[in-house]
């Protein structure tokens, strides 16, 4: 009968060693497992829960370290493909990419170069 909660399980079961709580009620909406979890009760039947575990341990600062990677790998990978080229509305398709992922990169938070 639990079958959609089974996918979940795993995740509760590291979820509680993270400190959540098994709640006695089942989902009145499946019957599923339901978890309180910083301060917010999920349920493992029909909720993702996931996105728990990744949330935890990140920061901002991991994050927008991860973002500001990812745009200097692609402005790295775009400027090589724009040297090589020909097409000059590919070459301005480029140009602008880059010139977004420059924006992006000034907007992160301590992304501003100093001078
Ligand atoms: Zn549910």
């Amino acid at each position: 009968m639990d079958r959609a909660g089974r996918s979940g399980t795993k995740l509760v079961a590291q979820l509680v060693r993270k400190g959540a709580t098994l709640l006695a009620e089942p989902c009145p909406q499946c019957g599923g497992v339901q978890i309180r979890y910083l301060g917010k009760v999920y349920c493992s039947g029909h909720q993702d829960l996931s996105p728990l575990l990744v949330v935890e341990g990140l920061s901002l600062d991991n994050v927008v370290a991860e973002v500001r990677q990812a745009l200097l790998l692609k402005l790295n990978q775009d400027a090589r493909l724009l040297e090589g080229e020909d097409d000059l509305s590919k070459q301005g398709q480029l140009v602008s990419l880059m010139a977004d992922c420059f924006d992006l990169l000034q907007k992160l938070p301590g992304g501003r170069q100093r001078p």
